[in-house]
């Protein structure tokens, strides 16, 4: 099934002289289940095309779909519930809340929805990215892969539909982001979780599904069952 889905999309910012198309008429269909790639170069169109998949930043014209929801039709207060409890983020810059620990940080989205995690399913979650033994330490007194891994359980721990992480190795040592790579797609395969990623790293790309690329705003290319090597 399409997890997430996008026809005809085209993004414009600015007016006249300045106007800048980001993205020209995309049509992309996401599937469910499977580890997504967004890749291209710089200035392609990648973050605004996450960012109207996940109901961050609104399309000029064309359709979005997030599972059989149609984005265009909700109005904000849905649009914020849709963000709030079916999608889940990682950044670059892990993001964590500095005064928290890294179980209240992990927990912080579902208090914020006033839900409690399903039973079991905390644990399931920081049993697979390996943080026994950090729950009660602040991010400060995590490495930055054990950071980006609170964050990673943050996002995992609501069961969103999907997962969007925007370069989420690209602040990390390359044992820490392999670390993070494995349990990306640990939770594709084993819990079945979907992740669309932005990556400009091939070794990264290498741990997908599938690779979307993007030139100019458009669609140019895609890979199926990607490895490293192709990438290159
Ligand atoms: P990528 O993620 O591939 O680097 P972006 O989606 O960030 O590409 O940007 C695509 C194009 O749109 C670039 O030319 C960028 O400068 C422009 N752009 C992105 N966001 C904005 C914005 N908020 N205002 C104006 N231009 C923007
Ligand atoms: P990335 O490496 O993810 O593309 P950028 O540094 O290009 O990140 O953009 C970071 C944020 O700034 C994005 O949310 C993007 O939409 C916005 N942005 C990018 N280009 C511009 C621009 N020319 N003017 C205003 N905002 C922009």
């Amino acid at each position: 099934s399409v997890a997430a889905r996008a026809i005809g999309l085209t993004k414009a910012y600015g007016e006249g002289e300045a106007r800048v198309l980001a993205l020209d008429s995309v049509t992309v269909d996401l599937q469910a289940h499977q580890f997504t790639a967004i890749m291209g170069p710089s200035g392609s169109g990648k973050s605004t095309l996450m960012h109207c998949l996940a109901a961050l930043d609104t399309p000029t014209s064309g359709r979005v779909f997030l599972g059989d929801s149609n984005l265009g039709r909700l109005n904000d207060k849905k649009l914020t519930q849709l963000r709030r409890d079916r999608v889940g983020f990682v950044f670059q810059s892990f993001n964590l809340v500095p005064t928290l620990t890294a179980q209240e940080n992990i927990l912080l989205p579902l208090a914020i929805a006033g839900r409690d995690p399903e039973p079991g399913w905390f644990d399931e979650v920081i049993d697979t990215v390996g943080l026994r033994s950090r729950l009660q330490h602040r991010p400060s007194e995590l490495s930055g892969g054990q950071q980006q891994r609170v964050a990673c359980a943050r996002a995992l721990v609501s069961r969103p539909e999907v997962i969007f992480a925007d370069e989420p190795t690209g602040n990390l040592d390359s044992t820490s982001g392999s670390e993070i790579l494995r349990f990306l797609r640990h939770s594709v395969d084993a819990l079945g979780q979907t992740i669309v990623m932005v990556t400009h790293d091939p070794v990264a790309a290498g741990h997908t599904d599938r690779i979307v690329f993007l030139a100019d705003g458009r669609v140019v290319d895609e890979m199926h069952e990607p490895t490293a090597e192709r990438v290159l």
